[in-house]
């Protein structure tokens, strides 16, 4: 089979390797029919973290099912399915929540070193019953492919922003999770959803999918838009510094600021005082994917959630390296990448 390897900065090289085996009685093997790049494998390309002698990347794939192993229920050969991109052991409470994240044994994500890339050709999947969602008929590649991370990001990130009916919410960083968590905030009861980026085009996206954009500082901006108050909640799809700072600066006291992004490996000096006084909930998420399926499949399905215009651009899969440039551009034009094995 063929996977994706990120080997340092910049040098990605579609690489040969074994065939995958059915890992363990309850894990399935699933022939790769469509797979993206994703803003945190950029975190690798970028070289924030030492990959060593290189590890196979990608978490975000859909396919087939190739091989289940004695144990698996739910799924037989041939089932089209997606893949949450972490995973869990599928048998502890934590993961009866539906969040991997909780797992007892600790997470796991595809394509951080931890398991197989799923930018390839087929992957070893374990705990398939837990791990894998058959794709609902009708749903087109790019939508399933953002059930797997970035829409079930999105909408949790809102969803942890306690957004009040009619409130206003503002979304730092509009990449794919950002656009993901405006048109969430805005499904689940925003009035007004302030977008910022510093890419025009990328602001223009987000403005058709029902947002205003805010140029220029944003804490300045953002407390002109709401009359001098602050926003109800803010969504931080970048958690930089300099983000998670302007997050603090224009949430309105008593408010939410909700981070999804993935922040490096450096603390951060949290404004510790002014946040107590202001009465700021603060939140981190990653995605409890596995229990966002059930709100999101009818969402999308019946078109009260939009998954169009995210994804721009496809590549064959032997051109990952083209590809990866293409989103390292981080342009209006290059959004999100589908590859095709
Ligand atoms: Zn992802
Ligand atoms: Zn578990």
């Amino acid at each position: 089979m063929l996977h994706v390897m990120i080997e340092g900065p910049g040098q990605v090289r579609v690489a040969e390797a074994p065939e995958p085996t059915v890992p363990g009685p309850g894990g399935a093997v699933v022939s790769v029919d469509a797979t993206a790049i994703c803003g945190s494998d950029m975190h690798f390309y970028d070289g924030d973290i030492d990959l060593g002698m290189g590890i196979p990347v990608g978490h975000e794939f859909l396919g087939t099912v190739l091989e289940v192993g004695p144990e698996v229920k739910r799924f037989r050969v041939g089932d089209r399915v997606l893949t949450a991109s972490v995973a869990g052991c599928g048998a502890c409470d934590g993961c009866a929540t539906g969040d991997p994240v909780r797992c007892v044994e600790g997470p796991k994500v595809f394509g951080s070193g931890m398991l197989p890339g799923g930018q390839a050709t087929a992957v070893a999947v374990p705990a398939a019953d837990f791990q894998l969602l058959r794709i609902p008929d009708g749903m087109d590649d790019e939508a399933a492919l953002l059930l797997t991370d970035n829409l079930s990001t999105g909408w949790a990130g809102a969803q942890r922003a306690d957004i009040p009916p009619g409130g206003t919410v503002v979304v730092l960083g509009l990449g794919a999770v950002g656009l993901c968590a405006v048109r969430s905030a805005l499904a689940q009861g925003a009035a007004r959803v302030l977008a910022v980026d510093p890419v025009a085009g990328r602001r223009d996206r987000a403005v058709d999918s029902g947002a205003e954009a805010v140029d220029g500082p944003t804490v300045e901006a953002v407390l002109e838009a709401t009359g001098g108050r602050g926003a109800d909640a803010v969504i931080d799809a970048v958690a930089r510094d300099s983000t998670l700072d302007a997050a603090l600066g224009c949430v309105r006291a008593g408010g939410t600021v909700s981070v999804i992004g993935v922040h490096d490996l450096e603390p951060y000096p949290l404004p510790a005082l002014m946040t107590l006084f202001r009465s700021i909930t603060l939140r981190m998420t990653t995605a409890p994917v596995h229990r966002t399926w059930k709100e999101l499949v009818p969402l999308v399905q019946h078109g009260r959630l939009r998954t169009d215009g995210i994804f721009t651009h496809e590549f064959a899969l032997a051109d990952a390296a083209v590809a990866y440039a293409a989103v390292a551009e981080r342009s209006a034009e290059c959004m999100k990448v589908l590859l095709r094995p």
